[in-house]
């Protein structure tokens, strides 16, 4: 086995000495991930900071043959603990220096850097009047490698898709060092198993992407952003599914609950209804001419279910300050209680109203306060669980599980954005089944035989 010393010295030797931390204070930082867990009680040995293929694979091919762990990371901002070390024989792979962004406007693609921040890439294509879809209320930011590998969400997936909609290519640095190129610019492309999909939402654990094609749309004409206001949380929810069902397809439509509304009107002063249930927050976009027929369909739909307040933005302004809010809720929620376990299970649309009473249920019974918000189109929630003390959280973290089981039994999943992680690797057999999830570590062993990848993300300790 190598010593510490060894393994610095030898990743010196890819990377140079300046491209690596090593010192303590540097390595804390990367012990966490956003979202309030516990840090990882290991600190890595170094972190990388490559800027090439070829550096990223001399270094895994390096860790694989010494049977060193690897966490590839970008931002830290995953909410599921994804990018945290489980041993102190292991480095980390930051990949944020490889940021390039670079337009092809004549095919509607880009090719980026894994470390490039999602906002860049939007407006990048921008420039070009096209449009990155794909929007994580973190897109300001978070990196496209961690959103490619996680498979992000979003608010304006409920039209456009999760990331892996405009993903068609990437080259990956697989265990073994080798460097291979999956998908590509084609948008047809059927040649072999689709590997793209395959590392795409892959959280680290079947390769390092070190370069992703994506597909851009071209920038719609115009949107409009409405506000929905309603006594309670079923009914909203029963809206959402009464809106998708219509015959419009909003690019977005998010709800927040009124413990939340309270919280990011007091954080932001948007103006929102703060005696409100629940608030739904829609968008429309498209051709001109087709926004104001949107909008009134929506209305009638909202008006059949009991709204109380339905408000359109009347300017480009007062539409951010609507989608501030939105982003806004996991800092603002830091206001109303010391801690806060979150998720992030979905449930097919028509269960959406089922769901939240069924979130509200389980916090009465274990005492605790509870709220929630989320891309209702997508029938996927956000729960916040609440605490104020060790013995809470406890309580907080059963609620949680509680929940989780409950969303299962819906026909639900556990993890509808954020990824497994560390945090949901408990439940993925009894949503999957013990066949599927043999089949899934059965990939896992054919790409990293020596479990160097991120182990423990996704198949908890025995992948
Ligand atoms: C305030 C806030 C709001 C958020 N909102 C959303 C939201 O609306 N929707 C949503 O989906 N998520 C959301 N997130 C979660 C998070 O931002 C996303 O999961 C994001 O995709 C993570 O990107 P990152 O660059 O921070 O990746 P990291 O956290 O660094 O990594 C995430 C995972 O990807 C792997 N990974 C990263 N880069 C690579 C690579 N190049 N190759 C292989 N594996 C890699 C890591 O090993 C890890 O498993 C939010 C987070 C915060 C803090």
């Amino acid at each position: 086995m190598l010593t510490k010393e060894d393994i610095r010295t030898h990743i010196a030797a890819f990377i140079g000495e300046k491209n690596m931390h090593t010192k303590q204070e540097d390595l804390v930082c990367y012990t966490y991930n956003a979202g309030g867990a516990a840090p990882s009680a290991f600190l890595p040995i170094l972190v990388a900071l490559p800027i090439t293929a070829e550096e990223v694979s001399k270094i895994v091919g390096f860790c694989n043959e010494h049977k060193i762990s690897v966490v590839t990371r970008s931002q830290g901002s995953g909410l599921s603990v994804n990018a945290i070390t489980e041993s102190d024989y292991s480095i980390i792979i930051s990949l944020q220096r490889m940021n390039s962004i670079t337009v092809e406007p004549e095919i509607l693609m880009a090719v980026v850097g894994p470390g490039a921040i999602t906002a860049d890439i939007k407006k990048a294509a921008a420039a070009h009047s096209l449009m990155y879809p794909p929007d994580p209320a973190s897109f300001t930011f978070s990196s496209i490698g961690g959103n490619v590998a996680t498979d992000a969400g979003g608010l304006q997936c409920v039209k456009y898709g999760t990331t892996k909609s405009c993903v068609t290519g990437m080259q990956v640095v697989l265990a073994s060092g080798e460097i291979i190129r999956a998908g590509g610019k084609c948008i047809k492309d059927v040649t072999g198993y689709n590997l793209t999909q395959l590392f795409t939402g892959s959280e680290g654990t079947l390769g390092v992407i070190t370069e992703i094609t994506l597909k851009l749309i071209p920038l719609p004409q115009a949107k409009r952003a409405m506000r929905v206001a309603f006594n309670n949380i079923e009914n909203a929810a029963k809206a959402v599914s009464a809106i998708m069902t219509s015959g419009v397809v909003p690019s977005i439509m998010e709800f927040q609950e009124q413990t939340l509304i309270r919280a990011v009107e007091d954080y932001t002063h948007a103006g929102l209804p703060v005696d409100a249930g629940a608030m739904l927050l829609i968008e429309v976009d498209g051709d001109v001419s087709t926004l104001k027929p949107q909008v009134e369909v929506i209305r009638r739909v909202c008006e059949q279910l009991g709204m109380v307040d339905f408000h359109v933005a009347e300017t480009a302004e007062e539409a951010e300050q609507l989608w501030v809010a939105r982003r806004s809720g996991l800092p603002a929620l830091a206001r109303v209680a010391k801690g806060r376990l979150g998720g992030d299970p979905a449930v097919p649309i028509n269960k959406l109203a089922q769901a939240v009473h069924m979130l509200f249920e389980v916090g009465k019974k274990h005492g605790i306060k509870v709220s929630c918000q989320g891309h209702a189109g997508d029938g996927n929630i956000h729960p916040h669980f609440f605490f104020n003390s060790d013995e809470e959280k406890k309580t907080a973290a059963k609620a949680r599980s509680e929940f989780h089981y409950e969303i299962i039994k819906m026909g639900g999943t556990v993890s509808a954005e954020h990824g497994v992680g560390r945090e949901k690797a408990p439940y993925i057999t009894k949503q999957l089944g013990e066949a599927q999830v043999g089949a899934m570590r059965a990939i896992k062993k054919a790409l990293d035989p020596n479990n160097i990848l991120n182990p423990g993300c996704i198949f908890g300790g025995q992948a």
